[in-house]
């Protein structure tokens, strides 16, 4: 098959567009033809080495999946070549302490598709028979392909994690991003008031268009005091974070007293430092997440087919042009997920 591959880190020139392997099923495992594969922010931590794969180069990236069955192993049933599916790309053991307790996403074996394993910047992906689920005929597999790590660590974020409920004000950062632009939707979903932050002016429509009724240009505008005016010097309850550094920073002192900041990604860096006299003094709450449940994934897709959410999609590139997608989000110029179609 064909695949994007890198065999060396850097930046987007490393990723080569050539034969690869063929994923071959073993017992309990499927291989699905990709039909839509999203980029993500992991994926250029990947590349760069900043987070190297744990089974070293060469690799393929690509979490977020949707295609057809093309092979089944042994003890995958129910399944048929040629069904639509979408992957859900957490992988864990079943067996450990906090899987039994059913918390998979902190599973001591756990690992995620395209990260682990290879990915979907292919033309096929083996992936566990149990990670995969119907995809509806009422949803493209380029829609679908948005969904599976960007919405779904949202949803787990805002819905399970920090409960929104109606009429809370929440603060998402980085409303082009994936994770931003699905954050949006969700937390006017359970019917919260949200205001958000963009790199540049032309991003600002964009963002109202999602829901919020708030846009901070951060390059121009201070938004812990934007978060404050906005909400009559209270502070919001809750802030979507995933960028680190000074953001994470500055994102704890937007919030009120008793709120939270959920944490779900350092696509800038790893660190952050906090004066901790707001933590106490305010109660608050630091909250880290990744990903959801596979029963989440499901719940989403049931809130697509019916329209209540909408992945963003920016623009989707030929597999054989992931050089030109993933520059493309290096240079930040997406509003919304970019997918590459092989
Ligand atoms: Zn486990």
């Amino acid at each position: 098959m064909k695949a994007a591959f890198f065999k060396e880190h850097g930046g987007a020139d490393r990723i080569l567009y050539e034969d690869y392997r063929d994923p071959v099923p073993g017992a309990g495992e499927v291989v699905v033809r990709v039909r839509a594969c999203a980029l993500n922010q992991v994926d250029l931590l990947l590349l760069d080495g900043r987070f190297p794969p744990p089974e070293g180069l060469p690799h393929v990236n690509g979490c977020e999946v949707t295609g057809t069955l093309e092979a089944v192993g042994t003890g995958a049933k129910g399944l048929e070549p040629g069904r639509r599916v979408i992957v859900f790309p957490g992988f864990s053991c079943g067996s450990c302490e906090y899987c039994l307790r059913g918390e998979r996403t902190v599973c001591v074996r756990y690992g995620y598709l395209g990260a682990h394993k290879d990915g979907g910047y292919a033309e096929l992906v083996k992936a566990p028979a149990a990670n995969v689920l119907p995809l509806p005929d009422a949803i493209s597999f380029e829609t679908g392909a948005a969904v599976p790590l960007a919405m779904l660590t949202s949803w787990h974020a805002l819905v399970a994690q920090a409960n929104v409920r109606p009429a809370q004000t929440v603060l998402v950062q980085a409303a082009g991003s994936g994770v931003g632009s699905a954050a949006i939707q969700i937390a006017r979903l359970c019917g919260a008031r949200v205001m958000t932050t963009v790199g540049s002016d032309d991003k600002i429509e964009f963002a109202r268009s999602l829901g919020a009724e708030r846009v901070v240009n951060y390059r121009t505008q201070d938004f812990v005091e934007e978060a404050k005016r906005w909400t009559n010097k209270r502070g919001v309850d809750v802030a979507v974070e995933h960028i680190g550094g000074d953001t994470f920073e500055r994102s704890v002192y937007a919030l009120t007293r008793l709120g939270t900041l959920i944490t779900i990604g350092s696509h800038d860096t790893h660190w952050g430092r906090l004066d901790l006299r707001h933590v106490y003094s305010k109660n608050l709450r630091i909250v880290g997440t990744n990903l959801g449940s596979i029963l989440e994934l499901q719940t989403i897709l049931d809130h697509l087919v019916t329209g209540r959410l909408r992945p963003v999609i920016d623009r989707a590139f030929p597999l054989r042009e992931a050089r030109a997608a993933v520059q493309h989000v290096l240079d930040r110029k997406n509003k919304g997920k970019v997918l590459l179609v092989p």
